[in-house]
């Protein structure tokens, strides 16, 4: 289940008027691989015992079920229980018992998707900071953008050495960038904030109308669901 950087898409997701175009190109990885897990690329056996040993998060297990091919799911998650039932059983000792609850509390942290997708997301970050050092406009296209939600951010700083010579320059746009843009948000939700004394009541609220849910987006992220 190998997934395909599209150069393409970081330079159309980067020109999108939002708050973190990584946000927007994870949406579309996650979904490849809930549509994969979803059809017949699951079938392979390979497949199979990843979901068997790892299963899917909560958020994952609901985003599979929401859409079409219960079935799927259904199979899925009854191959997952087999494995977790090796797991679950009676027990006598308390030592046996906090050994059970130690492997429960494994077993309930992970998940293929989310595996997979922040392989992929790892790739992205790479990815981007080599088009810093080799793609002439890219510098351009990134200062362009409304800068990244924090955990985009701190992952795009940490493979900023990804961008070779180049690197030190990248993390000046970066962080130049990202502080920029946090600002402009401060001074929206000011804005916001503003509005609610009856002095300004009739002044135009703009963009900051939409300042709280811009905000959300930069310091958690886009809700997939
Ligand atoms: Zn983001
Ligand atoms: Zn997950």
């Amino acid at each position: 289940m190998a997934y395909h950087i599209d150069t393409g898409l970081i330079y159309e997701k980067f020109k999108v008027d939002c708050e973190c175009p990584l946000c927007e190109i994870k949406r579309i990885v996650e979904e490849q691989f809930l549509h994969e897990f979803l059809n017949d690329a699951v079938m392979e056996d390979s497949t199979r015992a990843k979901v068997n040993k790892l299963g899917f998060c909560a958020r994952h297990f609901d985003m599979l079920y929401k859409r079409q091919n219960k079935l799927s799911v259904a199979l899925q998650i009854s191959t997952r229980v087999a494995a977790l039932s090796k797991i679950v059983g009676k027990e006598n000792s308390v030592k046996g018992a906090i050994k059970q609850a130690e492997q429960i509390e494994k077993a309930g942290k992970t998940c293929i998707i989310c595996d997979l997708t922040e392989e992929s997301m790892e790739k992205y970050y790479k990815t981007i900071a080599a088009m810093f050092s080799r793609e002439k406009n890219f510098a351009g296209v990134l200062s362009s953008t409304k800068g990244f939600c924090l955990s985009h951010y701190a992952s795009l700083l940490k493979y900023a050495r990804h961008a070779g010579l180049s690197a030190k320059q990248y993390v000046a746009a970066l962080t130049t960038l990202e502080e920029k843009n946090i600002a402009r948000l401060q001074t929206e939700l000011k804005g916001f904030c503003d509005k609610h004394d009856y002095r300004n009541a009739y002044k135009p609220l703009g963009t900051s109308e939409t300042a709280l849910p811009r905000m959300r987006v930069k310091l958690y992220g886009l809700k997939n669901e």
